[in-house]
C-alpha cells in the first residue's frame, strides 16, 4: 500500500496474474485537517487513521487474493452487497485492534517487571528501564513468531518490496523490477521506526512521575500512552530531518534495526505488484492536481 497526496493505493496480484487496484481517496474532513497540524496531537490523528486505512487495504488484498482461490465466495459477497458498511467495519477493528495492541504492549511489560523485580531494589527509574527492556524484548519476540507464519511473511516481504520502490524512486531511477531489488529493504521513514520509538519515549517519559502502588503505576502508563504516541510521532519526524545529518543520523538507527524483522526480501513478482501500485498512486496524484 501507498499512501500519496490524495489517495491510498493498494495493489494485488490475482491467481490469474492479473494486478487488481484498491484506490482509497484521502479523507478531507476539515477538522481532522486541523487536528493534524498540531504537534503532538498530529501523531495521534495519524496513528488512529493509519490503522484504519491499513486495515481497509490488508481486507482488500486477503480478499482478493481469496478470491482468485474461490469463485463462489466472490458471487456470495456480490450479493449481499452491503461492502461499504463491511468497510467501515474492518477500519473500525482496525483501530481496535491497534488500541487492544497498544494496551497489551503497555500493561504486561510493568506487570512482569512488577512480579519479578518488585523485590529487589528501589530506585523507580531502574524498574522504568528493566520495563522498556521487557517490552521490546516482547515486542520482538511477538514480531519474530507472528512473522514465521506464512501469511505475515509474505506481508514482510511487501513491506521491503514498498521500501524498495520508494528509495529508488528517491534515487531517481527508472522503475524497473532489476533497479528496484538493488534497493535495500530497510528505510529511514517507516512505521516500525515509530513502534521503536514509543518504548523508548515511554522509559523517558515514565521516570518523571513516581508511583506508590501498581494500580498507580498501570493507571499512569494508560493516561500517558496518548501523550507517549503524540511525543514518539514528533521524535519520529525529527529523526527523519536528521537523516542527512552525520553522527546525528544514527538517532534513527533503532528504527532500522526493527525493521530487519519487519521487512524480507520480496520477489521479484511482488516488487512488480509494488511498482504498479505506486506508479498508480502517483498517476492519481497528478489526476488530482
Ligand atoms: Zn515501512
Amino acid at each position: 500500500m501507498f499512501a500519496g497526496q490524495t489517495v491510498h493505493v493498494t495493489a494485488v496480484r490475482r491467481k490469474d496474474e492479473s494486478i487488481e487496484y484498491l484506490e482509497v481517496p484521502k479523507t478531507e474532513i476539515p477538522w481532522v485537517q486541523a487536528l493534524k497540524k498540531i504537534p503532538f496531537i498530529r501523531g495521534i490523528v495519524g496513528i488512529v487513521e493509519a490503522s484504519a486505512k491499513g486495515a481497509q487495504h490488508l481486507n482488500f488484498s486477503a480478499e482478493t487474493f481469496a478470491e482468485g482461490e474461490d469463485d463462489t465466495k466472490k458471487e456470495e459477497k456480490k450479493e449481499s452487497g452491503f461492502s461499504l458498511t463491511m468497510i467501515l467495519g474492518v477500519a473500525v477493528i482496525g483501530v481496535i485492534s491497534f488500541l487492544f495492541g497498544k494496551f497489551v504492549f503497555t500493561l504486561v511489560p510493568p506487570a512482569i517487571e512488577q512480579l519479578i523485580f518488585s523485590g529487589m531494589f528501589k530506585n523507580q527509574i531502574g524498574h522504568n528501564l528493566l520495563e522498556g527492556l521487557i517490552k521490546i524484548i516482547l515486542l520482538i519476540g511477538y514480531i519474530y513468531f507472528i512473522s514465521l507464519t506464512p501469511m505475515i511473511k509474505r506481508l514482510f516481504q511487501y513491506h521491503g518490496a514498498e521500501h524498495k520502490v520508494i528509495s529508488a524512486y528517491e534515487a531517481g531511477v527508472d522503475l524497473t523490477v532489476e533497479n528496484v531489488q538493488k534497493f535495500s529493504t530497510l528505510h529511514y521513514r517507516c512505521g516500525s521506526s515509530f513502534i521503536v520509538f514509543t518504548v523508548l519515549v515511554g522509559v523517558i517519559l515514565y521516570s518523571f512521575f513516581t508511583y506508590d502502588s501498581f494500580v498507580e503505576r498501570i493507571v499512569q502508563r494508560i493516561v500517558l500512552l496518548p501523550v507517549v504516541i503524540g511525543v514518539s510521532y514528533e521524535v519520529l519526524r525529527f529523526t527523519n530531518n536528521l537523516r542527512e545529518v552525520p553522527v546525528l543520523r544514527y538517532l534513527g538507527y533503532p528504527g532500522l534495526w526493527l525493521q530487519k524483522l519487519t521487512t524480507k526480501q520480496p520477489s521479484d513478482d511482488m516488487v512488480e505488484v509494488s511498482i504498479a501500485s505506486f506508479n498508480r498512486m502517483r498517476e492519481a496524484d497528478l489526476r488530482n492536481k
